[in-house]
């Protein structure tokens, strides 16, 4: 038995339609932007109720262009948390400014927002709020942190697209959001792509600037932009798959209930209930358990796809290791060391999930007499 991770062609239930759209945007050049994005970008926007959609290259592009049309640079700070993904933090550091972390809770393992507020001091110029695995923050409390303080809020939606708090997307909460659109995850384009989404037109009309090379207008380059353009064929993948999100994302609730159903073991943790229906897309399935490493190599043997998120925090990566990040992270510490990430995509099945429950308990099981 073999479980991946990924099902990409179960994903295209309408396959045949999207390749003729392919086709014939392949025959008609209009590559890049043009119409299908376009058409891709309001679609994106109505159904997260924002006002603006962007399409840009990656969701780390997205996050960089963000930042960039906040003005944030040099000198200022943006707090974060410390277990996210790599492109998080280096959004923050590629446009110059210093990216300070905190520590996540030790449940739900997303940001700590009692570090968060106690982090946000004269020097901070934003909050990037990571809705990490899937799961909302609790919207109500970063929003007033953010309202308090007085800075922007940014979103990174990049694992939690679709996710609500309080009947509210994210993505809508603050000054701007950024997706990805990496095959990986919950809406994956057939290759890199991302969107920042805004209801600030003035953030909009700058983030179009910015992904086109700072030109306003052929030929007019009126900012220090990039080439971070979405491309038609990524469009219609995306435009198609749109529709399908959300059953998507409640096959994935449904599965998720089925793993904390089958997972009631004294050895395992299971991610916390959820706070509001429906805050949750679990992006992620992560499980917390012991002897990691020889339980994920056992799950590995077993033709299982369990992957861990991240093994290294933000804070011990060598790409930072000039920057200085004065803090400790010992909840972020632990969930690198202890969790790792079960397959979850909509079309598994209760038998595979009953399976790598089998083999999860039975792997745990023969991990401790081993150590005993
Ligand atoms: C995937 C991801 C990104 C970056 O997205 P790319 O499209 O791969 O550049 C940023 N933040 C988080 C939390 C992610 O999971």
């Amino acid at each position: 038995m073999k479980i991946p991770r990924y099902n990409h062609l179960a994903q295209f239930a309408d396959l045949p339609a999207t390749t003729d759209q392919i086709r014939h945007a392949l025959a008609t050049g209009d590559y890049i932007l043009g119409e299908t994005v376009a058409r891709f970008e309001h679609r994106f926007a109505d159904y997260l109720g924002a006002a603006h959609a962007i399409g840009v290259n990656t969701g780390t592009d997205a996050l960089t262009l963000t930042l960039t049309a906040l003005g944030i640079g040099p000198g200022e700070e943006v707090v974060t948390v410390a277990n996210t993904f790599h492109a998080t933090a280096l959004a923050i550091t590629t446009v110059g400014a210093t990216a300070v972390l905190v520590d996540c809770e030790p449940d739900s393992y997303l940001m700590d927002l009692d570090a968060l507020d106690a982090a946000c001091g004269p020097r901070t110029k934003a909050i990037l709020a990571v809705h990490l695995f899937g799961r909302s923050l609790d919207m109500d409390r970063v929003t007033a942190i953010a309202s308090r303080h007085e800075i922007p809020l940014v979103e990174d939606c990049a694992q939690a697209v679709g996710a609500f708090w309080g009947g509210r997307r994210v993505g809508t909460f603050g000054a701007a959001a950024a997706f990805s659109f990496h095959p990986s995850k919950n809406l994956a384009a057939a290759g890199d792509a991302g969107a920042v989404v805004t209801n600030n037109p003035d953030i909009d009309h700058k983030i179009r600037i910015l992904r086109g090379l700072g030109q306003d207008g052929q030929g007019n380059h009126v900012a220090l932009g990039v080439n971070s353009k979405l491309d038609a064929i990524q469009a219609i993948v995306l435009d198609a798959k749109l529709d399908l999100l959300d059953g998507w994302n409640a096959q994935r609730r449904t599965i998720a209930a089925r793993y904390a159903r089958a997972l009631i073991h004294p050895a395992i943790t299971v991610p916390p209930p959820l706070q509001d229906p429906g805050d949750h897309v679990y992006h992620l399935y992560q499980v917390t358990v012991p002897h990691r490493d020889a339980v994920l190599a056992q799950l590995r043997s077993d033709g299982i796809d369990a992957v861990v998120r991240y093994p290294v925090p933000v804070h011990r990566q060598p790409a930072f290791a000039r920057y200085r990040f004065d803090g400790a992270y010992p909840h972020a510490e632990y969930q690198a060391a202890n969790t790792l990430c079960l397959p979850i995509r909509p079309d598994l099945s209760p038998a595979d999930v009953d399976f790598i429950c089998d083999r999860l308990t039975t792997a745990i099981t023969s991990s401790q007499e081993g150590l005993a």
